[in-house]
């Protein structure tokens, strides 16, 4: 492993500076950074231990929703009464990622910013834009079944891991970003980036930000669902799972807010597919528009028709 020097700020101001610093990363539960630097794909010089900093409550906000610390655990924030209560959707999908003890170590700001688990990206034998820009992508062409379906290109088609974000694209959440005399918002829309020619740009965070929290809008009304398919029953990442809020008018289930994890490198929510046809399977026409796949990964177009189906039954 890479020698680096270690420090732990006591404020969000000093770890903004601290981060500042060339080839300084910021940590917060290490559940990702730390695998990527034991296997060499990350490398920082400069680790900045941002647990110390506060940033870990959940509030009110006055418009009714909720802002969440960026050093929240996905534990934490799982189990929060508000969350349960009014954004079933967000505590469904926290449970279904990763095991208990990853989710008590494990942050907000740390899943919002969390790498692909392409399996190329891992293998640093392997080409990869992400990894390497410029080296090529081995995906293409390679061995999985759990590539992009939507949103990729020839540089990359890797798809975003989190089941958070999903949650998040569903409720429209916003990002709150701090750098040094600055304040930004940003919403989760435009916060994770397609892969176009420069894979290796990830999410619009820019170099010397941090990320302070997320905010909630206030609840949406009707049933919230989060159903997430994959390899095995528990303790793996999505190969398609779906965020879903929907009404009943008239005695017919109506979607109001539908985004994907597993299709694309961002949360993938078309708001065509939302108040528009009641059949799954012309939803799924719409939210697969343009859709590519190949042998390995075709299985999961008619996925997202069975997946709606499923859920649409359970609305009440
Ligand atoms: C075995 C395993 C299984 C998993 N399964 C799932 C799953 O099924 N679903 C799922 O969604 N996730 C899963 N995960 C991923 C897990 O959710 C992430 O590792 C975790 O959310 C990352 O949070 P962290 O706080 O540990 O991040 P860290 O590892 O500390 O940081 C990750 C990245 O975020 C950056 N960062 C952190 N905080 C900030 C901040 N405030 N401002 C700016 N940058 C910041 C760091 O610099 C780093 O680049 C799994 C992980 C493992 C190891």
């Amino acid at each position: 492993m890479k020698p680096f020097s270690y420090e732990r700020p006591a404020t969000p101001a000093e770890a903004i500076e601290a981060a500042a610093r060339p080839g300084a990363r910021i940590i917060a539960g290490g559940t990702n950074l730390l695998d990527l630097m034991k296997l060499g794909i990350e490398g920082p010089a400069h680790i900045v231990d941002i647990n110390r900093i506060g940033l870990d409550r959940i509030e009110d906000t006055p418009e009714g929703g909720l802002r969440i610390g960026a050093l929240v655990r996905n534990a934490d924030l799982a189990a929060h009464p508000r969350v349960r209560q009014h954004y079933p959707v967000l505590t469904r999908a926290l449970v279904s990622g990763a095991s208990g003890q990853l989710r008590n170590k494990a942050s907000v700001s740390g899943n919002l910013m969390q790498r692909t688990r392409c399996p190329y990206f891992y293998n640093t034998d392997m080409a990869c834009n992400k990894r390497r820009p410029g080296s090529g992508c081995s995906a293409i062409g390679g061995v999985g079944h759990n590539f992009a379906v939507l949103g990729a290109s020839d540089a990359c088609i890797a798809t975003h891991p989190s089941d958070m974000c999903v949650a998040l694209r569903a409720l429209d959440a916003v990002v709150e970003i701090e750098s040094a005399g600055a304040k930004r918002s940003i919403a989760i829309a435009d916060f994770h980036l397609l892969p176009g020619d420069t894979p290796h740009l990830e999410t619009a965070l820019q170099p010397g930000e941090l990320i302070t929290g997320i905010v909630l809008p206030s609840p949406l009304a009707g049933t919230q669902i989060y159903r997430k398919v994959r390899d095995r029953a528990s303790y793996a990442f999505a190969n398609v799972s779906m965020a879903l809020v929907a009404t009943v008018e008239h005695g017919e289930v109506v979607v109001e807010r539908l985004a994907f994890g597993g299709l694309a490198l961002k949360p993938w929510r078309v708001e065509a597919a939302e108040r528009g046809p009641r059949d799954p399977d012309a939803i799924a026409d719409i939210v697969l528009a343009g859709a590519k796949s190949c042998t390995e990964t075709a299985y999961k177009l008619p996925l997202v028709s069975r997946m709606l189906a499923a859920a649409l039954e359970t609305v009440q």
